[in-house]
């Protein structure tokens, strides 16, 4: 593993505990954890490692749920060196992979750019949105990017068009090994007290209906939109109701498609409680609830 890192710049731990990476304050020990220190860095690790090694690209940690037993392959953090905006004209910004959704939101909003306001809602960074294609209140990452920049497993540098990419509910279809290191958006021209205001009422009713300042990776569950119309909180609801506990894994009484880790939970506290309300689910309304929090193990 050490001669992947032998001429890199950049910060390498190696035997790495991943619990504090993450929202759910959950994980363990990965054989290597490297932040990059620039693109050249980045370029010249993923040409040493090829196809060899399993990477796992960490953003903010909002989405994801890691194993607390041992995890072979590299993590890779982007740090500040990925995270500039500029604006290209009236309405065109580019945003680095690891700059926060809620920068963005405040930087667009400053200079008079409408159509970023719903990112001051999502806890991510801008390559875990454009994996995700992260959402809130009938906006998604879709509807403003132009383009997306990304670094393949041979180390080339490509710039995907829009048009090439299919978008749908939390899921795009690009390679699930690119690393994204920068995209390309746009939006309306639109006023800053406006755009303010909007950005106020949607974290409004994003606290309304969502417990904050917890150990949590948010939706747990996509909601079944093929299936039924019922939201998944619903379900949940109907199903299994608001008092389960596994461990300290336990279902958000506000809101119970949030899981939360209330002190100590350890992976398999949580991934128990997933898959008791998983199947319970199943029994109750013949639903198949997909994840949308992503595991790592
Ligand atoms: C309190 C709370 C509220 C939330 N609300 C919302 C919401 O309203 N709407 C919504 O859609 N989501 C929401 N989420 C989920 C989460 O914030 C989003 O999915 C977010 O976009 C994930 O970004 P991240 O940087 O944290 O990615 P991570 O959680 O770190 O990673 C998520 C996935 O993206 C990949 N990834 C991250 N960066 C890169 C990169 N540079 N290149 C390639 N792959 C990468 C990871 O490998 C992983 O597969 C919420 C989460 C929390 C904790």
């Amino acid at each position: 593993m050490k001669k992947y890192f032998k001429d890199l710049e950049g910060s390498i731990s190696f035997k790495y505990n991943l619990k504090n990476t993450n929202w759910f304050n959950i994980g363990g020990v990965i054989e290597a954890y490297f932040k990059p220190k620039n693109l050249k860095d980045l370029v010249r690790l993923r040409k040493n490692i090829k196809k060899k090694e399993k990477i796992y690209i960490i953003g903010a940690g909002s989405n994801l749920l890691i194993s607390d037993k041992g995890i072979n392959g590299i993590a890779i953090k982007l740090g500040s060196n990925f995270s500039n905006i500029s604006k290209v004209n009236e309405t065109t910004l580019i945003a680095g992979a690891s700059t926060i959704d809620k920068k963005l939101s405040e930087y667009a909003m400053e200079n008079e750019i409408s159509g970023f306001e719903f990112l001051s809602c999502i806890p991510g960074t801008v390559g875990g949105g454009i994996r995700m294609n992260s959402g809130c209140f009938e906006n998604e990452f879709k509807d403003i990017i132009v383009s997306v920049q990304a670094l393949d497993e041979n180390g080339n540098i490509l710039s995907i068009p829009k048009e090439k990419i299919e978008f749908s509910y939390r899921k795009i279809n690009l390679n699930p090994n690119l690393i994204f290191l920068s995209a390309t958006f746009k939006g309306k021209k639109g006023e800053k007290n406006k755009i303010k205001k909007k950005i106020f009422t949607f974290k409004e009713m994003k606290n309304k209906s969502q417990p904050s300042k917890i150990k949590t990776g948010g939706s747990t569950f996509k909601n079944p939109i093929d299936q039924t119309d019922k939201k998944v909180w619903q379900l949940i609801d109907d199903s299994v109701g608001r008092d389960v506990k596994f461990g300290d894994a336990k279902i958000s009484k506000k809101h119970p498609n949030f899981f939360i880790n209330e002190k100590n939970a350890s992976f398999k506290d949580m991934n128990n409680l997933i898959n008791f309300v998983k199947n319970k689910v199943k029994q109750k309304t013949g639903i198949n609830l997909d994840l949308e929090v992503q595991i790592i193990k």
